[in-house]
């Protein structure tokens, strides 16, 4: 293991102060910090205006070192998908997403999950950098959905701190509306957000009641549907977005029929909000079955009508199991040269 500073995961406050020891002043720490982030310049000789002699305290220090990729896949569609070394056996995945008029990258936050949704097959931590790899490769990153593998609120502070770098104005400057966080409702971790970057909030909500959510998933026991709402609501004083989105899994004959839109639609009257719709991206013994298109259909007809935006998502990258539900960190272990699923929560249906 080095002993150096891996540059890659400083926030620009961090850097002034990692300088700072070094008696360097904090226009220093912008200066390295634009190179980084928007050269992706790797080698600190490369960096032409600094002093030399900073420079060569740089390379014995420091470093900028993103995880190595181990694999790259190409959806027919144009979706990519990387897995990321980052340790023994561990594997990330972060998916680009190109669209006409945007380019949505889809960050991991931990390697697997442990909060076992029934219907999702990644399975438990560790951090990325990987807006800096997608960068370094030409594409054009406008928007970052931490959406990919793990819970991010269950991985706060390097959350946030990825966060911080991909706002900051000397390093990649999306707006805080063009960032957006996935939660499956840790409720305390929300009311966090809220305090330390209120980015777009997108919830994971996939049932009009209790009953049906904490089948599907075990934390609505923990922080059950009312108090998830209160903190929603709270939030959205100081959310980018006057709306939070809410995400809802089609899974048939579970969540999915008329009624169940019309039980949403009240749950959901007073607060500003859009349901995102998401079909079931099917793996190996989930146990569930993706909602057929009419169904869809009619659920979000359901909700038109009822004065909501419900949108229903495109699945993208299936053909590389780059949907969502279908990250798993899948790693090859190279002694054994055979694939190892990280962890697949069982069924609970
Ligand atoms: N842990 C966070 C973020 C990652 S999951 C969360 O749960 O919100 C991103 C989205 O994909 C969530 O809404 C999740 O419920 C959804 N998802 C998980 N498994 C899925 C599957 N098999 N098919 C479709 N969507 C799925
Ligand atoms: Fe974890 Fe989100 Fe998957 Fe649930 S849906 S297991 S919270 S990644």
């Amino acid at each position: 293991m080095s002993e150096r500073a891996n540059l890659l995961d400083f926030t620009l406050p961090r850097l002034t102060q990692w300088l700072a020891a070094l008696g360097e002043k904090p226009f220093r720490a912008r200066q390295v910090f634009r190179w980084i982030h928007q050269r992706g310049v790797d080698d600190f000789d490369a960096m032409t205006d600094l002093a030399k002699s900073l420079r060569e305290k740089l390379g014995r220090t420091a470093e900028v070192r993103a995880p190595a990729v181990l694999s790259e896949h190409r959806s027919a569609d144009g979706t990519v998908k990387w897995l990321f070394d980052v340790g023994i056996g561990n594997g990330i995945e972060t998916v680009f997403i190109p669209e006409e008029d945007r380019g949505t990258l889809c960050v991991s936050s931990q390697v697997g999950c442990a909060l076992a949704c029934g219907f999702c097959s990644t399975g438990r931590q560790g951090f990325n950098r990987d807006l800096w790899e997608a960068t370094r490769r030409g594409l054009r990153v406008t928007n970052v959905v931490m959406m990919g593998m793990g819970e991010p609120l269950n991985n706060f502070a390097p959350v946030v701190d990825a966060m911080s770098i991909m706002l900051d104005d000397h390093a990649y400057g999306l707006s805080r509306r063009r960032v957006t966080l996935s939660t499956s409702g840790v409720v305390p971790q929300i009311r966090k957000l809220k305090e330390a970057l209120p980015v777009a909030l997108a919830v994971s909500l996939h049932a009009p009641n209790d009953a049906i959510r904490s089948r599907i998933m075990p934390i609505n026991d923990a922080y059950p549907i009312a108090s998830l709402l209160a903190a929603c609501r709270d939030y959205l004083e100081a959310a980018p977005r006057d709306f939070i989105t809410f995400e809802y899994v089609m899974l048939e004959g579970v969540n999915d029929a008329p009624e169940h839109a019309r039980e949403l639609a009240k749950l959901l009257a007073s607060l500003p909000s859009k349901v995102n719709l998401i079909p079931f991206n099917p793996f190996p013994d989930s146990g569930f079955e993706r909602s057929s298109a009419e169904r869809v259909r009619r659920f979000q007809k359901v909700l038109m009508d009822a004065g909501f935006v419900a949108t229903v998502r495109k699945t993208r990258g299936d053909d590389i199991d780059a949907a969502c539900g279908q990250l798993a960190g899948q790693v090859v272990n190279r002694m054994k040269a055979r694939p190892i699923r990280l962890h697949s929560p069982s069924p609970r249906s």
